[in-house]
């Protein structure tokens, strides 16, 4: 039987400074991470279909935050600190970075969005957390922000340019225009309940 999300039935409940004080929250965890600027709190009001929930920050890059939402009751949203800030130093961005591995490595996370904005593809921060996911064996997937901003030709070409440097399609959204917001909605609900055997044993048809 498949479960059905009611994405409007978002709730905040709260910010986390220190990953090593991470609540015991049982329900399936998403997190969703990006360059600061990519989008982020755009596309989670769209994907929770709730203005102004999740803030956009006054001063990107320092927030460090991660933000926690209970979607329906049903799943934990976990929104890391946008990284790769060009104005931080140096070291505060290395610092970001070992923070938000540092919480993917101790807690069960089902799916990783990783935010790009579609004019700009992977930069080097990205490539580092995508290789850190590679290597820890997390799924991830990538989500092309801004859609609109290009039209046809373009679109597509910049997105075969980012299958080809991250070996994953990027799922192409707009929050802008509502674009992609059903299918993201949909392949998160996918990932979040899927078994944890599923591929290892034939579907049985009833
Ligand atoms: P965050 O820093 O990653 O949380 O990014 P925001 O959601 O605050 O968005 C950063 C900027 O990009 C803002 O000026 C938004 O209005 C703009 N933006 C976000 N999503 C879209 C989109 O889908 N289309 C367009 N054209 N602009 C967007």
């Amino acid at each position: 039987m498949s479960r059905t999300i009611h994405w409007p039935s978002t709730t905040f409940i709260q910010s986390v400074a220190d990953p090593k004080l991470f609540p015991d929250i049982d329900l399936p965890q998403i997190a969703v991470a990006g360059h600061s600027n990519v989008g982020k709190s755009s596309l989670m009001n769209s994907l929770f279909g709730r203005k102004g929930l999740v803030k956009t920050s006054k001063n990107p890059g320092c927030t460090r935050l991660l933000n926690l939402f209970d979607v329906d009751d049903q799943l934990l949203v976990v929104d890391l600190p946008g990284y790769g800030y060009a104005r931080a130093p140096k070291k505060e961005q290395k610092r970001w970075i070992t923070m938000i591995e540092g919480y993917m490595a101790n807690t069960d996370l089902k799916l990783v969005l990783l935010l790009l904005d579609i004019r700009h593809g992977p930069k080097d921060s990205d490539m580092q957390l995508i290789e850190y996911l590679n290597e820890a064996g997390l799924r991830w997937l990538p989500v092309a922000t801004k859609a609109d901003k290009l039209t046809g030709n373009n679109r597509g070409k910049r997105l075969k340019e980012m299958f080809d440097a991250m070996g994953l399609s990027p799922i192409p959204t707009s929050s802008l225009k509502g674009m992609g917001i059903d299918k993201l909605r949909a392949v998160v609900q996918e990932e979040a309940f899927r078994s944890p055997y599923a591929g290892l044993i034939p579907d049985i048809e009833d």
